[in-house]
């Protein structure tokens, strides 16, 4: 038995020794790419003030400002009728903010597409302010592994929105596409939770019904503090809003007042920028889609080639996350499992297991966000199979 306290098995991100790479798998916050994480360090050597000390109201933090939405809108191709607001409050504060702005009060009506632990959130803090109805999402043997089909009688009509989590973090699940609302019932608004995959696929705003598109920074595109959110413009109007909405949470206040309500993160905005920009120099979505999908195939085929040494959950290929690969050891062998985070630790690979605020989980797992390379994931990839074959026997 090892002893629990070793760095390793605590979640540690520090690397074991400084002459090995370190390459940071934590489902978020997490790293960024290394051309990104030179460009900020490299913003805090040029003379003059940087946004960490910019007044939000001055012409030079204006421009970032409006360079980080010109950006995200190119990368993103978001249509001229959707609004792009820099909001406070984490995914968090969107769960609050979707029904507070879409839903006048408790009466109004919201369908909830529940398959995982961030939409059961989600649907928990929305039942404190409409409606709620539930899609289940369990499959037959009550988990997490799959997202079920929609079907007109699922979606109330009168329901304001349709909110569902393109990409379920813990649980890696995810819709490589949106999925497609039954006919009838497209004139309702769908609310997107893109937190882990945003930027990793192409969307199709007009044709998906995109009514939200909201994502925190700290897993794809930027640090915690910020998030970036999208609203179809029909769906703005304090008329529309809850009356007990916070100014700070209300998307129409903070779009009147060109995001300075109040004030803004201002770094955290500069840097999702330099995100964008640096997305838009190598290939943009769809070229992050390639690598997306080759950085996961190369685990995923690990994991099923192992004759049952590594198992993970999700078993359709046309739900498995390309973003959160999650993966167990013979079952979950408690002394395997503690071996392996410690050697992978020695060998710079970190944050396979950390805590979550729904605990530990059965399971590791490999993030697989902008911060990292297809080497990256190679490198996990050929330490599976090294420790497989050391403890196969
Ligand atoms: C991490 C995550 C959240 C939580 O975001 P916070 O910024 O911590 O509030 C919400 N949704 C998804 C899908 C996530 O991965």
């Amino acid at each position: 038995m090892t002893a629990k306290t070793h760095p390793a098995l605590v979640g540690s991100l520090s690397m074991a020794n400084p002459s090995v790479k370190l390459i940071n798998f934590s489902p978020g916050p997490t790293s960024l790419p290394k051309a990104v994480e030179d460009e900020i360090a490299a913003s805090f050597k040029k003379p003059g003030l940087t946004s960490l000390a910019l007044s939000h109201r001055s012409p030079e933090f204006l421009k970032i400002l409006d360079h980080t939405k010109a950006s995200v809108r190119r990368v993103m191709d978001i249509p001229d009728d959707y609004e792009v607001l820099f909001t406070h409050g984490g995914g968090h504060g969107q769960f609050v903010a979707v029904p507070l702005n879409l839903c006048h009060d408790k009466s109004d009506i919201a369908t909830y597409i529940v398959n995982g632990t961030w939409t059961e959130r989600a649907r928990d803090e929305a039942l404190r302010y409409c409606s709620v109805h539930t899609i289940d999402g369990r499959d037959s043997l009550g988990g997490y592994t799959t997202f079920p089909e929609l079907t007109e009688e699922k979606i109330d009509p009168k329901s304001k929105f349709v909110y569902l989590c393109s990409n379920e973090t813990v649980n890696g699940i995810e819709n490589h596409r949106l999925p497609k609302i039954p006919e009838s019932r497209r004139k309702i608004p769908l609310v997107i939770d893109a937190s882990s995959d945003i930027t990793t696929k192409p969307i199709d705003w007009h044709g998906d019904c995109v009514g939200v598109l909201f994502a925190c920074a700290s897993k794809n595109i930027g640090h915690p503090g910020v998030t970036l959110t999208i609203v179809r413009r029909d769906l703005l109007g304090k008329a529309k809003a809850s009356p007990l909405c916070p100014g700070v949470f209300n998307y129409t206040t903070n779009l009147e007042a060109d995001n300075l309500w109040n004030t803004p993160a201002t770094f955290n905005i500069e840097v999702i920028g330099y995100l964008m920009d640096w997305l838009e120099r190598e290939g943009g979505v769809a070229e992050n889609e390639r690598r997306s999908i080759a950085k996961s195939r190369i685990l995923y085929d690990v994991i099923d080639n192992s004759g049952g040494f590594y198992g993970t959950p999700v078993q359709d290929n046309a739900w498995r996350s390309r973003m959160n690969i999650p993966f167990d050891l013979k079952g979950g062998d408690e002394d395997l499992t503690d071996d392996f985070l410690i050697e992978s630790w020695n060998e710079g690979m970190v944050g396979l297991r950390t805590l979550t605020p729904f605990g530990v989980g059965d399971y590791l797992r490999a993030s697989l966000y902008n911060g990292i390379t297809e080497d990256d994931a190679a490198s996990l990839a050929d330490f599976m199979q090294r420790f497989a074959r050391k403890n196969s026997a």
